[in-house]
Order: structure tokens, then sequence, then C-alpha cells
């Protein structure tokens, strides 16, 4: 299968908008697009695929409120029109997505948030969290506060960050262009539109050189930097015009449009080979013949029922091993419980929880998108 026909079955896929998408050259939102923009998420979402947008805008957005030309040149001041606008930009997707009977939730992220490990899976969780309630998260990098130390810095980077964070299929990145060209198309009117790139070359890396529009910040150098993690955490990444209406349909239907960049198909995911390979094992794990069975076969969580012993010191957030009965590692992954609370919960289902540990927890002791079988 090529990586357009694979787009087909993409089930969970990130969006990510530029502020030339957005706004108007006058600098103002542009909200026909925004409503076909959100109008699009709603349909797809009702199809049942689980869709997350990364929304840039938020200084257009508060630059239109505030009545300003141009972007201050101070730090504090372009922080502060994005705190502003974040606002406004919000209300207007809010507004949009009700109307479509949708419900969505705001995400700030920075970059910490996925470089620190408990953050990682903390922001993670919430995402997902969101995901499993049927909203579309709508993402934005936290500028009201992140100083450039913590700063991813552009979007196209942000929403590549976001994609390996929730392990998603598709990764679309919406522009004023086409997609990648052989030469910049404003001053080489011959470029043409390249549909795929099966691998980042120093020559690709080369076209894409420059800054983009007065609006965007980020260029064609920024999608080519999350086309390589993007592309390397086994997600498919497009680059698509915003401007034309049905795109994502369009791009997710597995037609010619944009430019595609496959998943590497032979890689593990990043985040979940870093799971597997890169992290201190703080203990072990045995479950039954069912668990393992739904496990392998099903792909499900693990869940105290199916636990039938734990060994090792280990706390809520480490990577652990996971045994069949014949002692053959058969997955990892990150526990949501300590080794002393889990003791408690061996064998028993979820219900008798909060009686065993005189409280809520997670259902699952491994949840699967935490988990890397490996058998
Ligand atoms: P966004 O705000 O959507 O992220 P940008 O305006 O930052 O987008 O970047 C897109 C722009 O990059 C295009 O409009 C084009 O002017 C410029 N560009 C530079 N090189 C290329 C290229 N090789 N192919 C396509 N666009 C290019």
């Amino acid at each position: 299968m090529n990586a357009r026909e694979r787009l087909r079955d993409a089930k969970r896929i990130v969006v990510k908008v530029g502020t030339s998408t957005l706004a108007h050259e006058t600098g103002k939102l542009d909200l026909h697009r925004i409503d076909h923009l959100i109008r699009e998420l709603a349909d797809l979402r009702n199809q049942g695929k689980e869709m997350v947008l990364v929304s840039s805008g938020a200084i257009a957005a508060g630059l239109g409120k505030l009545g300003l030309a141009k972007k201050p040149d101070s730090i504090p001041e372009k922080q502060a029109i994005a705190a502003i606008g974040q606002g406004v930009l919000m209300h207007i997707y809010e507004k949009f997505f009700a109307e479509y009977g949708q419900v969505m939730g705001q995400v700030l992220l920075t970059k910490e948030n996925s470089v620190r490990h408990n953050q990682y899976i903390h922001s993670r969780d919430s995402l997902l969290a969101q995901l499993a309630m049927g909203a579309i998260p709508v993402i934005n990098e936290n500028d009201a506060v992140a100083v450039d130390e913590i700063k991813i810095g552009d979007n196209d980077n942000l929403s590549a960050m976001v994609a390996t964070l929730v392990d998603a299929d598709a990764l679309i990145i919406l522009s004023d262009i086409e997609g990648l060209y052989t030469a910049n198309p404003s001053t080489h009117p011959e470029a043409e539109l390249i549909s795929e790139i099966p691998e980042i070359t120093p020559e690709i890396e080369r076209i894409a050189g420059g800054a983009g529009s007065k609006l965007g910040t980020g260029g064609m150098m920024t999608k080519i930097q999350a086309a390589q993690v993007a592309m390397s955490a086994g997600v498919t990444m497009v680059i698509a015009s915003g401007a034309r209406d049905g795109i994502i349909r369009d791009v997710l239907a597995g037609k010619t449009v944009g430019t595609v960049f496959p998943a590497r198909e032979s890689h593990l995911r990043v985040r979940k080979s870093w799971l597997a390979f890169g992290k201190r094992l703080a203990g072990e794990l045995v479950v039954d013949d069912g668990c393992a069975a739904a496990m392998r076969e099903k792909g499900s969580s693990l869940l105290a029922a199916g636990v039938v012993a734990c060994d090792g010191d280990f706390h809520e957030g480490n990577t652990v091993r996971v045994l069949n009965l014949q002692q053959q590692e058969i997955a990892r992954g990150i526990v949501n419980y300590n080794a002393e609370t889990l003791q408690k919960l061996l064998g028993h289902k979820t219900e008798e929880f909060s009686r065993l540990i005189g409280g809520e927890g997670p259902e699952e002791v491994i949840h699967r998108d935490n988990m890397v079988l490996m058998v």
C-alpha cells in the first residue's frame, strides 16, 4: 500500500493551520476560511475519526482585536497580544465547533511538555483523554509566557511534536501554497509541485530554504523539519493548501494533492521505541494467558484482573516489563500504579478498586497507548 492509500485508513489525524491560511492580507482573521476548516474537522469527527487541531493565529487575532496594523517589536508586547488573541481565536473556534455539534478543548504547550518525561506523559494522557471523550483538542504554543529557552518556536515543529505525542496516523499541514515546489514559486514561476518526498535529502532542505510569507513565521524549512520528525515517528505528513475547500477530506481520501512525506514503516514509533529500549526497567508484571492473548490479538490495555504477580519497587510512570506465565517478555509499558498499590489490585476488577485502595484509580494498569508489544 502506498502512502496516499494509507491515508484513507488514518484514524487519528493532526491538522496544523498557519496564520497565512487563517488571516487575510490585512492581518485580520479570515472567518470564511475558519468556518470551512472547522466544518470539515467536525464532519470528519462525525465519521468517527479523531481530530486534533494545531492552530497559529493568536497574534493575528490579537492585532485585529486591538486594531493594530503590525506586530510590535518588544517581547512582552508580543506576548500580551498573543494572550489577548488566543482568547479571541478560541472564542471563534468554540462558536463554530458548537454550531457543528462538536466539543473542543484548548491546550497550550511548551517544549518542556515533550522533553521532560513526566510532563510528556501528562500532556499525552490529557490529549488522549480528550480524544476518548470525543473532543477535538485545539493546540497552540503557550506564546503568552514561553521564553526562548522553552520555545518550540514554530507551529510546524509543534504539530510534529503533537502528532508524535498522540501517535497520530497522519499530520496535515495547511499552508498558503499547494505543497513543496522545486523552488519558491513566488520568485520562480516555473517551479513544479513535488507530489511525494520519500526522504529528506540535502537537496530537499536546500529548496525549502528561506523564510515564508510576511504573516507566517515558519516557511518551508520548518515544515521539512516537521516532516523529518513525523516520518521517523511513523506519521505520514502532507503539506497542502488551506485555501482549497474540502482539502482535508481530499487528502484523507488518498487523492493526489499537496506533497506527501510517507511514514517510515520499518521504524517503531520513536516514542514507543524509546519506551521499549531507552528507559530503565523498574519492575515486572506477570499476566495470565487470557490477558496475554487480549494484548497480543486485540491490542488491549493491561487490566489488573489479568495480572497474577508483580515484582520490583516501581512507581507510577515507570516503565515495566510484562511477562507471560512462561516468563517470556511479551510487552513493555508505562505503569499507572506503584508496586504497593498494584499488589492490592492483582486479579481484581475495576469496580472493586475503590474498596481495595480507598479511592479511584485509572482503569488500566498499563494503557495500550503507553505499551509496546515485544512479540
Ligand atoms: P504558513 O504560515 O502556512 O506556515 P509560510 O508562509 O510560513 O506558511 O510558508 C509558506 C511559504 O513558503 C510559501 O507561500 C512560499 O512563499 C514559501 N516557499 C519558499 N520556498 C518554497 C518552496 N520550495 N515551495 C513552496 N513554497 C516555498
